[in-house]
């Protein structure tokens, strides 16, 4: 069904539905047991009873009233008239109906609103009605109002919830009750049609029909039938649709199930025009298009208007064609306007129903909200702890993924600050060091001296020994000097093999004896262990700060003076700056 049809298959449930009531059984229960059984296998004996019971009416209880009203807008039902069924429905409430009664004329009650479009009314008629039937406990009227949500997510196109409700009330029956085994055994099919899952469907309608019929259902037995021609019209096998479309018509026809009747004339025009036999599906278009213009009748119209134009077409009366086309199209216009207005009525219906059933909710269902509001809340609540565990632990990566760049920018700074192969401070890092702690010796008016070192003759050494050497040299050096400094001393290479020590707070008394020391300590060193023997010594410029210093570079530079001297008087020796040296 390329084309949902609007009520097709909405006025099944209302064949299935119990009138029966719990008071003793009278003359008039009797009676009306006996206009239930009509109504399922010939209506126009029902509609005879249905009179002769309505000219006692005076003598029926309340009870046996709505039930009556209730048999008698199924009657209106299967004429397709909605309006009037839901009228005589209403007159059936107004003797106020008592339990299950009541929930069957609340759900005859939704499918006249769904004949009517009124889709709003009909959603919110079933949730008021699944609200009514969590209170009981029995299986069946459950099933019955899951039939009813399957009606209206039929109408909404909503095939793939028809199908799982199909499955769970299949589930909840068990096949116990024929009647409702038949019921949504149909359904499940139709679900699966219209899912365009054709070999399920096809199956599934072949066993529904076999099934109704042993069980004595011959409306779904036919509405099965009519399903398999379905299958095969939409899967375009004209020919082999044909037959079942034929034996289902003739056997409506006995029921008067007009909407059904309609909808298979329908299909017959639009098949016998596949096969070629425009008379024959001109005869079923014209038949169809003299229905009277009402909502029910739209889809089946359009239908044949349109087999009616390329009827018209292919005798080359194009004007007639055209003439058809726009009648089709005008339909169609109106079929999916119809489509987005049941579309907002469902969200309405859905966000209306939600507020009623906040109003509707007894002592007991008060209970049970109070009960699930505190799960919901516990659930939140751990959702909550979860969230939170979930930021705590997300704040605590966080903090590690800092720290660790924190770590990795610090290492990077040092990388930075040294100096590649000695490990000691490079020139910059140095002398940005010790400019920072001169700056503060000179506030506190204290003392600063600095050192220049730079290795005698170390072209030599590369020379001699090679550059590998030379590098162990500068190692060796640097290693034992440090060792050698008090942790406020600034140890840094100046470049090449010239170093300085930058010392706070030392005067250059202290300064000059320290670098004697250094001097000495280079002078000793073993150099046996880099595979050659040699002496290495180091000239020391010493230069401590004068009153007049602003910053670090005049000392520097006297410093390199002292040292130009050292290396002048014949290396190997400490030389403190004195004004001569300038
Ligand atoms: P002086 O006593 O006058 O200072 O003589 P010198 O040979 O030490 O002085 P010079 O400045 O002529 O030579 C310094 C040498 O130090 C030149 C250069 O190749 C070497 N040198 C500089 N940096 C390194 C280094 O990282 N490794 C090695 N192996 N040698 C280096
Ligand atoms: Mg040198
Ligand atoms: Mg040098």
């Amino acid at each position: 069904m390329k084309l949902s049809s609007k009520i097709l298959y909405s006025v099944i449930i209302a064949l299935f539905l119990s009138f029966a009531v719990n008071a003793d059984s009278t003359d008039y229960d009797n009676e009306l047991d006996s206009i239930e059984r009509s109504l399922q296998t010939d209506i126009n004996i029902a509609i005879d009873k249905i009179d002769t019971i309505l000219s006692s009416e005076l003598s029926l209880t309340p009870q046996q009233h709505s039930r009556l009203y209730g048999l008698i807008s199924a009657k209106y039902i299967y004429l397709g008239d909605f309006a009037k069924a839901d009228e005589v429905l209403n007159k059936a409430l107004s003797f106020n109906p008592r339990g299950e009664l009541l929930t069957n004329i609340y759900l005859f009650k939704i499918t006249a609103n769904i004949g009517l479009s009124n889709y709003q009314e009909a959603f919110s008629l079933l949730e008021k009605n699944l609200a009514r039937i969590d209170n009981y406990q029995d299986p069946r009227i459950k099933i019955q109002s899951y039939s009813r949500l399957m009606n209206v997510y039929l109408e909404l196109g909503a095939y793939d919830e028809i199908l799982r409700i199909a499955q769970l009330s299949l589930n909840l029956n068990q096949g116990k009750d024929p009647k409702y085994q038949c019921y949504l055994m149909l359904y499940h099919a139709v679900a699966h049609l219209k899912l365009t899952h054709f070999d399920q469907a096809e199956t599934l309608f072949k066993d529904t029909q076999l099934y109704c019929k042993d069980n004595g259902f011959p409306l779904i037995e036919i509405m099965s039938i009519k399903g398999h021609g379905n299958v095969l019209f939409d899967k375009g096998l004209y020919a082999e649709a044909e037959p079942f479309y034929l034996v289902a018509l003739e056997r409506y026809q006995k029921f008067k199930f007009e909407v059904e009747i309609n909808e298979i004339q329908s299909y017959l025009s639009v098949i016998y025009f596949h096969l070629d036999d425009f008379q024959q599906a001109e005869m079923f278009a014209q038949l169809v298009n003299a229905l009277p213009n009402k909502p029910s009748n739209m889809q089946v119209k359009k239908r044949v208007n349109e087999v009616l134009s390329l009827i018209a077409g292919k005798r080359g009366q194009f004007d007639k064609a055209y003439q058809f086309q726009v009648v089709a199209s005008a339909l169609d216009k109106q079929l999916l306007d119809e489509q987005k207005v049941k579309e907002n009525a469902y969200q309405m219906a859905r966000f209306d129903s939600v507020e009623k059933n906040r109003e509707n909710t007894s002592l007991i269902q008060d209970h049970e909200l109070l009960m699930k509001q505190k799960d919901l809340f516990m659930k939140e609540k751990s959702s909550s702890v979860m969230f939170s565990t979930l930021l705590v632990g997300l704040s605590v990566g966080l903090l590690l993924l800092l720290i660790a760049a924190w770590l990795q920018r610090n290492q990077f700074m040092k990388q930075a600050q040294r100096d590649g192969l000695t490990g000691i401070l490079n020139r910059r890092a140095g002398q940005e060091i010790a400019e920072n702690q001169f700056v503060q010796t000179q506030t506190l008016d204290e003392p600063f001296s600095v050192l220049l070192l730079d290795l005698d003759l170390f072209k030599h050494i590369n020379d001699q020994y090679g550059h590998a050497t030379g590098d162990w040299v500068l190692k060796k050096v640097t290693n034992m000097i440090s060792d050698m400094l008090n942790p406020t001393d600034i140890f840094t290479r100046m470049g090449g093999e010239e170093f300085a020590i930058f010392m706070p707070k030392q005067t250059e008394c202290v300064a000059t004896e320290f670098a004697e020391y250094v001097r000495n300590a280079v002078a000793n060193i073993n150099t046996r262990f880099s595979g050659h023997e040699f002496t290495v010594t180091v000239s020391i410029g010493v230069s401590s700060v004068g009153k007049d210093d602003l910053s670090l570079d005049p000392l520097i530079h006297r410093a390199d003076m002292a040292l130009y001297h050292a290396k002048a008087i014949g290396r190997n020796c400490v030389a403190c700056y004195t004004d001569e040296l300038k």
